[in-house]
């Protein structure tokens, strides 16, 4: 209690959160106009101003402590300064620096301007190596930072005080903000209503702890929280501070997220599928091997939940080659089982093709009826493509994403879309909303990191393959230099001599300068100039150079995105059939391509690729027996973020690692699709430091909805607000949610 509030009535408070920053104790008109830039505009806006950082300052030196040679600061305020000047243009700058401890001495030559900045009672942090002059310490061009303040504003920078930094803006200073925040949060942080009831608080910190966060006692409440955020009176007292704020939006988050699972789960209806023993022994009998545990086991987690009448929302992620398309067929073969149709979605026609393939030579001599439907085929045919999947006259339906989403089935149990690298909550609404709710089971080689899947695929299961199918051969993966290329194709010639086939990949399709950015040089008509030997970023320069001139005996082909749909299958087939040795190409066989003989591939304009491509490429040439032989080459220097990257893609095979890497470098932004991501962006927390707190909201989240579906508990009253305010539109949470 402060003395003011024993008074008969209780003080008039000199702002409330609607105050408007002019009319602020100190502010005024001028600062507000400035202020506003930050976005500030009233009180309450500075209460939930939140520092970027905190400055912990070095403990003061004091005097005893100074040590010969050794770097040290020093704070305090001048209390003597000289300047002396002597011939013209050599002068000697001199001060002595004073606190509690003593006092030292600065000294600077041929500086005069030092004497206009550090004037006398002025406090300033040094920080140099001293040196003992006589029986003073003295400090040669130090380092200085002055401590800014007016006279009364200068107490309250004491040593050794943790201050908040926030972001500035022209003509505010950082003392001014930090007095402001300061003022504002004794003021009205008491008001700010509590919406973490106590009791969450306290659990969540237990929690917290045992997932290895550094946080004592119950985390504290928003109003202790604000004031030790703008004004930390300790690092343990400014940790949990931070924490329980961080805590707060992915709780919030992570609330919202299992509210939309519940609401789902009551509104969605889906066809129960029943997997007997005996089923599953028909369709395990079909596949030419055993299978791996890994897939063992995601076959019983999808089994499992295909055969509840709640529609499966689940993500099948593993390495490339980690064997997903046996789980699909699998998936969608419990689906025919049960008297359901499934569709497959590939990315492209090539994969779309393979895929039909594939199906065709496990399910031969089957009745499953399996239809193919893709951009290539003729109108009649796809006409009568269509009415068969409409009457239900095909069962399993494999297709190009483009075509399959809109289309009519009889009875579709099963969604499975291969490939999926990028995933927003929305996408898979809008199928939803086609009318029928199958299951659904999304496959990825990009792996997702932890934090990212417990944010974004909050409603989604995950099922992860990491276990190879045996008998895989290795990759060697070789960072190239120019000069060894002459060597680097004698090898190919030599593996290809084998019997082996080999790709090569370029980043570009042609020649046209547009394509090529302005990342080339271009001659005084502005033409691109032609690169005499070799551009190897244009696929389809590469693909003449090498026909001609690197492997005149040897049956190179072409392949690009632009190519018509007949031609690439062709390629791809004979590609397939052994019958063409270099498959020169754009990053079209990036997806899932799948030709066991082919185990050498040339990536050129390597800088060019993201890891995960990078990555997806390398699949390509893991997938058989033999050992794979991978040699990156770039064009030219390449940024160091490039090259740091091609560095962990030469270190690791594992496509985990790499997602984590990639997140580390680039942030979540490209695998997310920003656009489609549907949550709201984070303030405070940070996905990739915070996974721990993330871990312990997202199960609390969970326990909570699942006692109380709707939060109509009282005391949840502010966070259920908190929650809709924040994702009601963007996860339609809405009414009744
Ligand atoms: P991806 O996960 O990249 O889609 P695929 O499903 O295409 O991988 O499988 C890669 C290769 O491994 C295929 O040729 C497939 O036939 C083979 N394969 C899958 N599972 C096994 C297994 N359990 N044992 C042996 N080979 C397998
Ligand atoms: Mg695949």
């Amino acid at each position: 209690m402060t003395p003011d509030s024993q008074a008969d009535s209780p003080p008039v408070p000199e702002f409330e959160t609607s105050t408007l920053l002019q009319f602020l104790p100190g502010v005024g008109p001028a600062r507000a106009e400035k202020l506003r830039k930050l976005g500030l505009r009233k009180a309450q806006d500075v209460l939930f101003f939140f520092p970027r950082e905190h400055q912990f300052p070095p403990p003061p030196t004091k005097v005893e402590d100074l040590k010969e040679g050794s770097p040290a600061t020093f704070i305090g305020k001048i209390t003597d300064a000289e300047l002396v000047s002597r011939t013209p243009g050599k002068s000697l700058f001199a001060a002595i620096v004073e606190n509690d401890s003593g006092a030292v001495r600065i000294v600077f030559f041929n500086q005069p301007f030092r004497a206009e900045q550090l004037t006398l009672d002025r406090r300033v942090r040094i920080s140099g190596t001293p040196k003992l002059a006589g029986l003073r310490w003295e400090f040669t061009h130090p380092k200085y930072e002055l401590i800014e303040g007016d006279v009364d504003g200068a107490d309250e920078e004491r040593n050794g005080e943790i201050l908040p930094v926030y972001p500035l803006t022209e003509g505010i200073k950082e003392y001014e903000l930090r007095r402001l925040t300061r003022r504002v949060a004794d003021v009205l942080a008491d008001g700010v209503k509590e919406v973490m009831p106590g009791e969450i608080r306290s659990h969540a910190a237990r929690r917290l702890r045992d997932a290895g966060v550094a946080v004592e006692g119950a985390l504290p409440t928003i109003a202790t929280t604000l004031r030790d955020l703008h004004n930390p009176p300790s690092e343990e007292e400014l940790t949990a501070a931070r924490v329980r704020l961080i805590f707060q939006e992915l709780f919030v988050m992570q609330l919202a997220l299992a509210m939309r699972r519940s609401s789902l789960t009551g509104r969605l209806q889906a066809p129960a599928m029943t997997c007997t023993a005996q089923i599953r022994q028909r369709i395990l009998r079909r596949f030419p091997f055993e299978l791996t545990s890994d897939q063992n086991r995601v076959i019983d987690e999808i089994a499992a939940e295909m055969g509840r009448q709640f529609p499966m929302n689940r993500l099948l992620q593993g390495d490339v080659g980690s064997g997903k398309t046996v789980v699909a067929i699998f998936a969608m073969m419990l689906a025919v089982a049960s008297g359901h149709q499934a569709t497959l979605m590939a990315p492209t026609e090539v994969l779309a093709r393979q895929h039909y393939q594939t199906f065709g030579k496990i399910l031969a001599d089957s009745r499953v009826r399996i239809g193919l439907l893709c951009g290539s085929l003729s109108t009649a045919q796809r006409r009568e493509t269509l009415e068969k999947i409409a009457s239900g006259e095909l069962d399993l339906i494999i297709g190009t994403q483009a075509l399959v989403y809109d289309i009519e089935f009889h009875s579709l149990g099963l969604c499975v879309i291969d490939e999926q690298h990028k995933f927003g909550v929305r996408q898979r609404v809008r199928l939803r909303e086609g009318g029928v709710d199958p299951h659904y089971l999304v496959m990825s080689a990009t792996p997702i990191p932890r934090s990212v899947a417990m944010t974004q695929f909050g409603d989604v299961d995950l099922s992860t393959l990491r276990e190879k199918p045996a008998g895989r051969g290795e990759v060697h993966t070789y960072l190239a230099v120019d000069s060894w290329r002459d060597r680097w194709w004698d090898f190919v010639r030599q593996r290809i001599a084998e019997g082996r086939q080999a790709y090569v990949v370029a980043p570009r399709v042609g020649d046209d300068v547009a394509e090529r950015g302005n990342d080339r040089q271009e001659d005084e008509d502005g033409a691109a100039a032609v690169d005499e030997v070799e551009d190897v970023t244009s696929v389809n320069r590469t693909y003449e150079h090498l026909r001609d001139r690197v492997f005149p005996k040897l049956r190179v082909e072409l392949l690009h995105g632009r190519m018509n749909a007949e031609t690439k299958q062709d390629v791809m087939q004979r590609f397939a059939d052994g019958e063409v040795d270099v498959l020169v190409s754009t990053t079209v066989i990036e997806v899932g391509v799948d030709v066991a003989n082919a185990t050498v591939m040339t990536i050129l304009g390597g800088n060019r690729f993201g890891l995960a491509q990078l990555h997806q490429l390398r699949g390509r040439i893991s997938r058989g027996v033999h050992a794979g032989y991978l040699c990156v080459f770039t064009d030219g220097e390449g940024s160091p973020e490039e090259s740091e990257r091609l560095k962990v893609f030469e270190q690791t095979n594992d496509g985990f690692e790499l997602a984590e890497a990639d997140f580390r470098l680039r942030g979540p932004g490209d695998m997310l699709g920003k656009k489609q991501s549907g949550l709201a962006p984070l303030r405070i927390a940070d996905l990739n430091r915070d996974v721990e707190i993330l871990q312990v909201a997202r199960e609390m989240a969970q326990d909570l909805i699942d006692e109380d579906p709707q939060m109509d508990a009282e005391e949840l009253e502010g966070l259920r607000d908190q929650v809709l305010r924040r994702y009601a539109s963007r996860l339609d949470l809405g009414d009744g949610a």
